[in-house]
């Protein structure tokens, strides 16, 4: 017995170690990226399910290791929220999609939307919104041609100073999407207390509704009332043409997904315009 207790208590060492040394390596990686300027935006489109076209793109991080291959967001968004960097990389992020809608303008995407993912932490910065616009004016671009998005626990645990945050972005005229929607625990009726402009379905509710009649009742549910509520909904993770077909009968308003294409840096965007014909 004595000695399974020293085997579970070495166990756990190693374990915190291994998480220790995890935590360490990545955010290392992330320091070393942020000083390199090697993080990389790619862009993923989303597109209106009425006429095929596509309106908006979401901006996607990605940090490569020592050998250039992707380390997920995954793995390391959560290290970055939890050693603080997430500030630091988020300003990244902002910066660098104003840059593209900058080198975008005049071209053939010149319209596109980019809607940049926002941790909940960067929203407890009370500096945040006018942060954002002043990028945008200073880089001389409209608020409408940003967008953020927000999972919904993340929105419903903000205070009123991070909701104002949010309304005073909206009132300015940059697009909000509550994301993951269906995962967390917030109840459609809230919603209409916040300042947002779409919902994004979670790409789980898309998957369980192919098989299952209960879950499908649920997505249509959840986008009648958007809709009731002057929300666009916007459904992710569209890998077959049978999900097409289902999020077109349900008549959600735009779809991302591998379907139409995964994500790519912006040097492929030009070239997926023209292969839709658009
Ligand atoms: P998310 O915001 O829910 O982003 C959608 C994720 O689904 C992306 O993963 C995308 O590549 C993936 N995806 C898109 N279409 C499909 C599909 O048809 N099928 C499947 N199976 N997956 C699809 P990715 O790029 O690995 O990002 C993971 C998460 O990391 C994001 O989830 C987001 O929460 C976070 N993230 C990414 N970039 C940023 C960022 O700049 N800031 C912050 N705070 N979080 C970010
Ligand atoms: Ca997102
Ligand atoms: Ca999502
Ligand atoms: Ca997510």
């Amino acid at each position: 017995a004595k000695e399974s207790g020293k085997n579970s208590i070495c166990f756990y060492t190693s374990d915190i170690n291994d998480r220790l040394l995890h935590y360490q390596k990545i955010t290392a990686l992330l320091r070393n990226a942020l000083v390199a300027g090697t993080l990389q935006l790619y862009f993923q489109p989303q597109i209106d399910l009425k006429n095929g076209r596509m309106r908006s793109c979401e901006a996607l991080l990605r940090c490569f290791d020592e050998n250039s291959r992707p380390v997920p967001p995954d793995i390391f968004i959560p290290v970055a929220e939890k050693s603080g960097l997430i500030n630091r990389i988020g300003d990244w992020v902002i910066d660098a999609a104003c840059k593209q809608l900058t080198a975008w303008k005049d071209t053939a995407l010149g319209d596109l939307r980019i809607d940049i993912n926002l941790s909940g932490k960067q929203l407890t910065n009370q500096h945040l919104a006018s942060h954002i616009l002043q990028k945008l004016h200073h880089h001389d671009l409209r608020p409408s041609q940003l967008g953020v998005e927000l999972t919904e626990n993340e929105v419903i645990e903000g205070d009123e100073v991070q909701i104002g945050q949010l309304e005073r972005l909206k009132n300015a005229g940059v697009h909000i999407s509550i994301d993951d929607f269906g995962t967390g625990y917030s109840s459609l009726l809230y919603l209409r207390k916040l300042p947002v402009c779409s919902l994004k379905i979670d790409r789980s509710f898309l998957h369980h509704a192919m098989e299952n009649n209960s879950d499908m009742a649920i997505m249509q549910a959840i986008i009648t009332v958007g809709h009731s509520l002057g929300l666009s909904v916007v459904v992710e993770g569209v890998e077959t043409s049978e999900q097409d077909n289902l999020v077109k009968t349900l008549s959600c308003d735009l779809a991302q997904g591998y379907l139409y294409a995964r994500p790519m840096p912006a040097d492929s965007m030009p070239a997926y315009l023209v292969s839709m014909g658009q």
